[in-house]
């Protein structure tokens, strides 16, 4: 009985993802979704399993099956444009297809759920990225958040001059958007790193689809509460927080809440297990 409510969350996690599994798989009639949305609810319970288990690698493991995963045989192999400019270009089309299902998932609908866990746990531009040395802000935020508005609205211009253009092969520019794209998420986002000296100050302040994130993940079911009555107010939690949460205060407007992305460090450093 113990190891069944131990273990529970991730056999919840892993039964949620099998019931997406076959429902894509019956309605879409493509044995694809099945393998898919297995494998990744796989992924993710794995890792949930080893941090149970106390494994300090258990997120980075989920991570880099999750996110090698999408970049080489979803993105490379199988030609899929998994980025924002894919979800557009699928939305345009009208398809309930690859990217609109993916960002339904993981980015619209899935965060209201699991929050910002996307970004955690399976985002191929921040597997990279969390590699750096910078793992905590090493310099206060900035004020330049707003600049995702403005790749935000690139993308969907990009792939709407595309439509309103009536480009021809369309698929093949997608495929090499998804390369491009990749290529400058990856290099701006390792020059902001060591600019600002932080690893993720691509995802603070750049990545378009945080405008998809933010807003959702504010209702999100799954956040980080602090008990009160164990916390000394030590300031730990937030030492090692490479979101700049305030996991102290638990409203919902807490500074930083929607930047959360449940990478449970603060968990892990809390002294008094308040978190
Ligand atoms: S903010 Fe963007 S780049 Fe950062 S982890 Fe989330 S989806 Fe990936
Ligand atoms: S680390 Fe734990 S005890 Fe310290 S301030 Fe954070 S929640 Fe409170
Ligand atoms: S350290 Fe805690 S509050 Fe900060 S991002 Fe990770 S889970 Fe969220």
């Amino acid at each position: 009985m113990q190891a069944i409510k131990k273990y529970l969350a991730p056999v919840t996690i892993f039964a949620v993802f099998e019931v997406i599994a076959v429902a894509l798989w019956l309605t879409k009639d493509n044995l694809f979704y099945f393998f898919n949305f297995s494998y990744i609810g796989i992924s993710i319970s794995l890792g949930i399993f080893m941090f149970i288990r106390k494994n300090r690698y258990a997120r980075r493991i989920t991570q880099l099956l999750v996110g090698l995963y999408m970049l080489i045989y979803l993105g490379l192999i199988c030609g899929e444009n998994m980025q924002i400019e894919g979800f557009w270009y699928y939305l345009f089309t009208g398809v309930f297809e690859a990217a609109t299902i993916h960002y339904a998932v993981a980015k619209i609908f899935g965060p209201l759920l699991f929050g910002r866990g996307w970004c955690g746990y399976a985002c191929w531009t921040a597997m990279v990225l969390d590699f750096l040395p910078y793992k905590t802000p090493q310099k206060p935020g900035k004020t330049i958040g707003w600049i995702r508005y403005i790749t935000f609205t690139a993308s969907l211009i990009f792939v709407a001059a595309l439509f309103l253009a009536k480009a021809g092969n369309i698929e093949k520019i997608m495929f090499w958007a998804f390369i491009i794209g990749n290529f400058a998420y990856y290099s701006v986002g390792i020059t902001m790193a060591f600019l600002l000296k932080d690893n993720r100050a691509f995802c603070k302040y750049i990545c378009p689809v945080a405008v998809f994130l933010k807003p959702m993940s504010y209702f999100s079911l799954i956040r980080i509460k602090c008990d009160k009555s164990k916390c000394v107010s030590c300031g730990k939690c937030g030492k090692v927080c490479p979101m700049g949460v305030d996991v102290t205060d638990n409203s919902r407007k807490r500074k930083n809440g929607t930047e959360c992305i449940l990478c449970m460090e603060c968990v892990k450093n809390c002294p008094k297990n308040a978190l």
